[in-house]
């Protein structure tokens, strides 16, 4: 990754973008557009359209046409698998591009979006194109004077609803399983970031996608989203964000169709470091990535760090001087660590949370401001505070943002009962030499994942999602394609 390319890259400009339906590029019904504002230096670059409920209406049938059509929803396995291996080599050969349109839009660092979004989105529509022509239906065990088949078939529509942090990444984890399964799909990204995702559905047009298979429509979520959620034509709703509209989508579908409705939410996830982790230092450093990278808006953070007393001021010394190393800057700076905070609006709740953690009694040890004001751009210091107690709202809450909570534990018994004093359940860690130690952490701690001497690794191989109220369903791994899968019986009398 040359600056040259990239610093060449950002200078393009972005022209005002339409809506993708029907393999067509057209205004929102009603002519209006939402502005794009970069979080780099706080400038608006483009524009999206503002779709609302009749265009997602006119996406959604779009969808169920193509569908109903069998262009895709019946084409041989074999030929849907050479589409999305299509996709993921376009994907791959615009990475750069991508990766920078993407970073305009939401500030993340650039090495990390390159590798998080259009890599790991190429390599989502790979695997899921190499496994659609191995999906099995079954025999079933019955009486010999009996054939019981069990079939495997698409959903219909699939309405996929992604946040701004990685929404390609996101997205391709959810658009790469409902397409390979034969379902046609409409996308709602998220309002502040949805430049990559219109882009993906031109590539997987130019891929061989026939029209109206996939369909993008932008615009608010409280318009375009809730249409997408209440739409009595939308067999499943794919959704990534916060809480709060998590429910709001199980409501949509109780009071519409009962469509099936799959959440992946937030999280408050505990890094337990253990006074016989192997490396110390290495895990000072390993967490503080964990929780800064992308400035902490990621899913999966490790934002509540648990570490055992006798270790305690050594490692925690180790971590400030681990935080005190991450530049923050310009994302599109090759040299930069980390990035932009999202939006104004994100920003400003980080700070809040600052204020809160101050005045119910956390001790900050750095950070805890906005930096960088001058570029215009919405940038933030990485901040750390110790002696936060469970009751405390930055040990209950998601931040989202460069924030971490510091608790001591003395026992395994202690770090198990803080680690999950969370209504939360997405992610953990637990940094031990002890293998028997461990094991009984996997087992007890209440989340999706349980990382053992790192942290936040994970590929397209393994499923990822929560438990509580992080959500249910999982994405990623061949799992995934039960989401968007049905079973059906043959009862077949053989006389
Ligand atoms: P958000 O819930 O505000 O928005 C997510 C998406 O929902 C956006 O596309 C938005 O437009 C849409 N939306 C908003 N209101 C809607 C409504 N009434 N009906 C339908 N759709 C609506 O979340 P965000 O701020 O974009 O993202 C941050 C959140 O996402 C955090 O809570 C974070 O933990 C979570 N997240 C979870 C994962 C995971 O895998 N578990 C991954 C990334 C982010």
């Amino acid at each position: 990754m040359q600056q040259t390319d990239i610093d060449a890259l950002r200078a393009l400009t972005v022209p005002s973008q339409g809506l993708f339906i029907a393999g067509r590029v057209e205004p929102a019904a009603n002519g209006q557009v939402l502005d794009v504002s970069s979080p780099i230096d706080g400038q608006k670059f483009t524009t999206i359209a503002d779709g609302g409920a009749a265009d997602i209406d006119r996406a959604v049938v779009a969808a169920r046409t193509a569908f109903d059509k069998g262009v895709w929803s019946r084409a041989a396995p074999a030929e849907r698998k050479k589409v999305l291996m299509r996709l993921a080599a376009l994907i791959e050969a615009k990475a750069l591009e991508l990766a920078v349109l993407g970073v305009r839009d939401n500030g993340t660092e650039i090495g990390m979006a390159y590798r998080a979004e259009p890599i790991s989105a190429a390599s989502t529509f790979r695997y899921y194109g190499e496994a659609v022509d191995k999906v099995f239906g079954e025999i079933a065990p019955t009486p010999p004077n009996i054939l019981g088949l069990v079939h495997k078939e698409p959903l219909g529509v699939v309405g996929v609803i992604v946040p701004w942090n990685f929404p390609m990444m996101i997205g391709a984890w959810k658009i790469a399983p409902a397409l390979a399964a034969g379902n046609s799909v409409v996308v709602k990204p998220p309002e502040i970031a949805s430049l990559a995702l219109l882009r993906l559905a031109e590539l997987a047009s130019e891929a061989g996608l026939p029209d109206g298979v996939l369909n993008v429509v932008t615009g608010k979520g409280s318009v375009a989203g809730e249409a997408l959620g209440r739409h009595m034509n939308v067999d499943a709703i794919a959704f990534t964000g916060s809480g709060p509209v998590g429910r709001r989508l199980l409501e949509y579908a109780a009071r519409s169709n009962l469509k099936r409705v799959y959440l992946e939410l937030g999280g408050k996830s505990p890094n337990i470091v253990f006074a016989d982790a192997p490396n110390l230092k290495q895990a000072a450093k390993v967490s503080a990535n964990g929780i800064f990278r992308n400035s902490g808006q990621v899913c999966v953070a490790g934002s509540r760090l648990l570490v055992q007393s006798s270790i305690y001021d050594r490692f925690m010394a180790d971590l400030l001087d681990a935080t005190a190393r991450l530049k923050v800057g310009d994302p599109l700076d090759v040299t930069s660590d980390v990035g932009a905070i999202a939006s104004a609006d994100q920003l400003e709740k980080d700070l809040g949370f600052v204020a809160k953690a101050e005045e119910e009694g956390a001790r900050r040890l750095t950070g805890g401001a906005r930096i960088r004001e001058e570029s215009g751009g919405y940038y933030m210091a990485p901040t750390v505070f110790e002696n936060v107690t469970p009751e405390m709202t930055l040990a209950r809450e998601e931040v989202f943002g460069p924030v971490l909570a510091v608790m001591r534990f003395d026992t395994e018994e202690e770090a198990i009962r803080l680690a999950n004093a969370t209504v939360y359940g997405l992610a953990s860690a637990v940094w031990t030499s002890n293998l028997a130690t461990a094991h009984r952490m996997v087992r007890t701690i209440n989340a999706g994942v349980v990382h053992v001497n790192t942290y936040g690794g994970s590929d397209i191989t393994v499923p990822l999602g929560g438990v509580k109220q992080s959500g249910f369903g999982r994405d990623k791994s061949l799992h995934a394609l039960d989401k968007y899968l049905e079973l059906k019986t043959a009862w077949i009398s053989l006389g």
